[in-house]
């Protein structure tokens, strides 16, 4: 065979096991040897850069930055829709049809997805262009970012016109987006408001290869073109599926406004078990000849209307406003509320963010708020009912000085937070940090809690992390809620603490930004506490996804002398602060490629050393069975939940002992 057939056939492959994948929800290959597949092709084309195609799979990855986004012109107008919020203003509405045209009217109800708007144009079955809604007439060009979405089809499949626009909106799937604030959270960076406005900014950024990262779809509704040979919406959505396109199955044919009515209300229930975030119906004339005869207004189609659903909100009295200090000294103020039932749960606080937040809706104590879940997640205020303020209210003026240590706060240029800047002196940043040193993801101290922690900083007994090791168990005892069993189960889980290698210790440290993966390739790159701490901005900039920002950070912790003089202490009481000569001779490469999950109790491995074991043999652990999955290594007391759904998904299932095997 030749090598250009090679090269295509791979690519054919590739893309009938996306399709499957993420348009389908139905793997057909395993993560792993998808990969090699993607690898081979990779391979091929970089030694045979005459048959490149800016559609092969290998492009999704992303790696192209647009410094500008160049602006295009829409071949077909991208207008807005009508609003509609009742009964009545959908009988008024078909009323106005019916005036206008003949016949029986049929309407497709769909979704009104939640999301940013974007027009596709493919040509002979190729993603020519993507480009953003703009002001409707013309839009910015984003074709680099929206082919990293694997839902967006390069190449299409059937019997597609040689050239059509297809538009969709580009959504964040609430899972992604909780996932992706997790992560954050724990950074202990500021997390994303909702989902859609997650999914907007996407589109914008300048580095392709960080688009690839986020989880978004796009979710397709209306096809544009000359001669296309469709006759209804509803016959345009079932062909952009058959072409490969993700066209949410929820839309519906109906007959009737009545039709129309009920769609509507058993969205407005169901919509929260649906993966992703919308906000209304559309609901549109089915027949396109019809839709011709309407035409449109100056902003929106005659033929379609959205209806959209009331954004959950009640009203409920504010409090008090209180202040939180995090770990890293950041202030967040809180509203504390009248407990209220919302959207199926009680609210009893929301975030007020920061300063400007409570400046701009001149929100007081004592206020009646209007509370909405919009993004059905966090709970946030959007205005004050000032007809029921009362007379003798007085304006919030927002803290100068540290709730918890009466430090003078500071607000840096360009930031929205004030912080507290006594690193050393406010229990919450000492707790915190120390805290976050024990957590189990960090040093995972057995035996010592975060209440514990709080108490030994209060006492006076410990001031930071490395004084932890000199704790003894004569000292502890007296703690409250202590006996001699627990004080020794602390002492020792401390001494353990010593064995827990460089990456999580770097982690541990609590240095602003450098969160598990972060510690992880730095531990890697340099090796040694030593050989970071004299590392350079200009230095560390160069090491794989690690950015100014980070990096500032990073020359930050260790230009402090305090944080020096710490960390001389964790060495001279013998923590890992350097990968292990036996660590390096004990990694392979094995598992490369692999995803697996560790689930049950194992008789020779704990959990964290069965895991390990998979990083140190170059696998990927991960904590929920998926179609990616290579793996499942199962022990005793496995859930059989998990154990069905491998073996649904046809995850090979691997005994402690088969899995040691294949170290071997
Ligand atoms: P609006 O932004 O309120 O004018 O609403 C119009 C927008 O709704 C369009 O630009 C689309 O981005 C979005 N939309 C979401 N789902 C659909 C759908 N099923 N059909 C048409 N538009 C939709
Ligand atoms: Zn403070």
């Amino acid at each position: 065979m030749s090598i250009e057939q090679n090269i295509i056939d791979l690519r054919n492959e590739l893309r009938r096991h996306n399709y499957n994948y993420y348009i389908l929800d139905n793997a057909s290959i395993s993560d792993y040897e998808f990969d090699i597949k993607l690898k081979e092709l990779q391979a091929l084309e970089d030694a045979n850069p005459e048959f490149f195609d800016a559609n092969s799979p290998t492009q999704r990855v992303g790696g192209a930055i647009t410094k500008n986004f160049k602006t295009t012109v829409h071949d077909f107008r991208m207008y807005s829709l009508d609003n509609s919020y009742s009964k009545e203003d959908l009988l008024d509405w078909e009323t106005r049809i019916k005036k206008m045209v003949d016949g029986k009217v049929q309407y497709t109800c769909e979704l009104k997805y939640d999301g940013a708007s974007m027009n596709l144009t493919y040509e002979n079955g190729k993603l020519l262009r993507a480009v953003t809604r703009g002001d409707g007439v013309q839009g910015d060009e984003v074709t680099a970012n929206i082919k990293t979405i694997n839902t967006v089809p390069l190449q299409l499949k059937g019997d597609f016109p040689d050239r059509f626009d297809i538009r969709g909106e580009i959504i964040l799937p609430i899972q992604g987006f909780l996932k992706m604030n997790e992560e954050r959270i724990a950074n202990e960076e500021e997390p994303y408001r909702n989902p859609r406005n997650t999914a907007s900014g996407s589109l914008k950024l300048q580095d392709s290869s960080e688009v690839a990262k986020r989880p978004l779809e796009c979710l397709l509704y209306s096809i544009k073109g000359n001669n296309l040979n469709i006759s209804t919406q509803y016959e345009g959505l079932e062909k952009a599926r058959a072409w490969g396109f993700k066209v949410p199955k929820e839309a519906k044919l109906v007959n009737s406004i009545d039709e129309v009515l009920e769609y509507v209300e058993y969205w407005d229930k169901e919509r929260h078990n649906l993966p992703y975030e919308i906000d209304g119906v559309v609901v549109k004339v089915n027949s396109l000849f019809q839709q011709d005869e309407l035409g449109f207004t100056a902003k929106a189609p005659r033929w379609a209307m959205a209806y959209k659903f009331k954004a959950e909100q009640v009203s409920t009295r504010l409090n008090e406003i209180t202040y939180q200090v995090g770990r890293t000294g950041a202030i967040t103020p809180v509203a504390n509320l009248e407990p209220v039932e919302l959207a199926g749960t009680t609210v009893k606080r929301a975030s007020l963010h920061n300063a400007d937040q409570i400046e701009k809706l001149d929100i007081r104590e004592g206020d009646e708020v209007f509370v909405e879940k919009g993004g059905e997640i966090i709970p946030k205020i959007i205005a004050v009912d000032l007809t029921k303020r009362p007379e003798n209210s007085v304006s919030t003026s927002y803290i100068q000085f540290c709730p918890e240590c009466e430090t003078h706060l500071e607000r840096l240029d360009g930031e929205a937070k004030h912080y507290c800047p006594n690193y050393n002196g406010c229990p919450p940043q000492v707790v915190g940090r120390i805290q976050h040193y024990i957590s189990r993801k960090a040093m995972d101290i057995e035996g010592l809690g975060g209440e514990t922690v709080a108490l030994l900083v209060k006492e006076g007994l410990i001031k930071d992390y490395s004084d932890l090791y000199e704790l003894t168990v004569e000292q502890v005892i007296p703690l409250e809620r202590m006996a001699k069993k627990s004080a020794e189960n602390l002492i020792n889980g401390v001494e353990a603490s010593r064995q827990i290698p460089f990456e999580r210790v770097l982690f541990a440290l609590g240095i602003r930004y450098v969160g598990e993966t972060v510690a992880k390739k730095l531990a890697k790159h340099y090796k040694s506490i030593d050989a970071l701490m004299f590392a350079s901005i200009l230095d560390l900039v160069t090491v794989d996804e690690i950015g100014e920002r980070i990096a500032e950070s990073v020359v930050d912790f260790f230009s402090s002398e305090q944080n020096r003089k710490i960390v001389e202490r964790l060495k001279t009481f013998g923590l890992q602060l350097e990968i292990s000569a036996d660590k390096l001779a004990n990694q392979t490469e094995i598992l490369k490629g692999m995803s697996i999950v560790v689930s049950g109790v194992f008789e020779t491995l704990s959990r964290t050393e069965l895991k390990k074991l998979i990083e140190d043999n170059g696998g990927k652990v991960s904590s929920s069975i998926s179609s990616k999955t290579t793996y499942l290594v199962a022990g005793d007391k496995m859930g059989p939940s998990k154990r069905e759904k491998a073996e649904k998904l046809n995850v090979e299932i691997l005994s402690e002992q088969d899995f040691l095997n294949l170290l071997k």
